[in-house]
């Protein structure tokens, strides 16, 4: 994909830019965070990573104590969504040591997002140079406890006070971090969704843009009225073949096989996705990543083939889905120690997250 009206800023003239000037807390919420106990998204490390762009460049990298903005209201970005962001963690490993997983990635996906939502991309080398020296200031942060880990989020949006229609000239990329516990603590039950729709052909389905979240509000709340946590999106032309899951792709155990959704223009490209599609090659599974019809997902169901379902992403990690909904109808499904494969791919992907195991991969960046 060609950028769209912005030129690619060369790394050579970026010395400026990835100079970070830091201005410490001198008042740390550290003590007041309980590290055994911690809700996702609640509480925030001291320091947060700014740079804007003006002028067609970045400039001004900064760290600062976590605090408030000040935006104009007539902010482009809360009236038009040009808003982008990602998700990542950091760990603390078995030696002690502090390491991301797969930030480089992270980098690309906030690029391409950042292409179709007609914003200038975040150089690479200045997305990995935010997240390392700001997860280097906060490194307190990172919790110990089983299942936790440092979750960041680094995000851009449009800082023009201007509310005409246009792509807006001055934007603000920033990074922020907060420690987080486990996102679900109990195999979910979800329910495939046959009206509403995440994304079109065509639309901003496989951008992590604001917009679709909000877009996917109304949906999922209505499936938790219902008892369900999550929703399954199915295609918004026929909801005959299977997307993702709000904030997880989907993946399927049938048959001793691993199955997939193809990514597209109206999937998420989920780099945990890719991480555990390329774990089960490596352990000689085969995996299908292909359309996967709703129908052959209730018949694997109703024929017993179908082993494991479960959600996959940086928040939920894996997580096991115990019941699937479909028009009414409730499958069970196995979850808990039978299901082999989400076991493993969990187990696997902790192993190399806090150094259990070689990384054989070069997934980690010790920081
Ligand atoms: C972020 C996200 C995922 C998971 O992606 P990861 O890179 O594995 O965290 C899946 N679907 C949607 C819609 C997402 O926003």
């Amino acid at each position: 994909m060609d950028s769209i009206g912005f030129d690619d800023i060369n790394p050579s003239e970026m010395t400026d830019v990835l100079e970070i000037n830091i201005t410490k807390t001198t008042d740390s919420k550290l003590p007041e965070v309980d590290m055994d106990n911690i809700a996702f998204g609640r509480a925030y490390s001291d320091h947060m990573f700014i740079a804007d762009y003006e002028d067609g460049e970045w400039k001004n990298s900064r760290i600062i104590p976590y605090r408030n903005l000040s935006i104009s209201p007539a902010n482009a970005a809360l009236h038009y969504a040009q808003s982008i962001f990602e998700g990542l963690k950091a760990y603390r490993t078995q030696d002690g040591d502090i390491a991301t997983f797969r930030a480089d990635e992270n980098a690309r996906r906030m690029r391409s997002s950042a292409i179709r939502m007609c914003m200038p991309a975040v150089p690479e080398e200045l997305f990995l140079e935010a997240i390392y020296e700001l997860v280097n200031l906060d490194r307190d942060w990172v919790p110990s406890t089983d299942g936790s880990s440092l979750y960041i989020r680094p995000f851009q949006f449009a800082m023009d006070p201007y509310i005409g229609i246009r792509p807006a000239q001055k934007y603000t990329f920033m990074v922020i971090s907060g420690p987080v516990g486990q996102y679900y603590t109990e195999p979910v039950k979800v329910k495939i969704e046959t009206e509403y729709a995440r994304a079109m052909p065509g639309g901003v389905g496989a951008a992590k843009t604001a917009g679709n979240y909000a877009a996917a509000l109304y949906p999922a709340k209505r499936a938790q009225d219902e008892g369900y946590h999550q929703l399954i999106w199915t295609d918004a032309h026929t909801h005959k073949y299977i997307e993702e899951s709000g904030t997880m792709n989907i993946m399927f155990v049938i048959d001793g096989m691993l199955v997939t959704p193809q990514t597209s223009d109206t999937i998420l490209a989920g780099i945990t996705r890719a991480s555990a599609i390329e774990l089960a090659k490596d352990w000689g599974m085969i995996v299908e990543e292909r359309r996967i019809k709703v129908t052959e997902i209730i018949e694997a169901m109703e024929q017993g083939r179908l082993q494991e379902a479960f959600g996959i992403g940086t928040a939920a990690t894996v997580s096991q889905i115990s019941v699937i909904n479909h028009e009414g109808i409730d499958y069970e499904l196995p979850s808990g120690e039978s299901c082999e494969i989400s076991n493993k791919l969990l187990k696997s992907l902790t192993d190399i997250r806090l150094g259990r195991v070689p990384d054989k991969f070069g997934w980690m960046h010790k920081i």
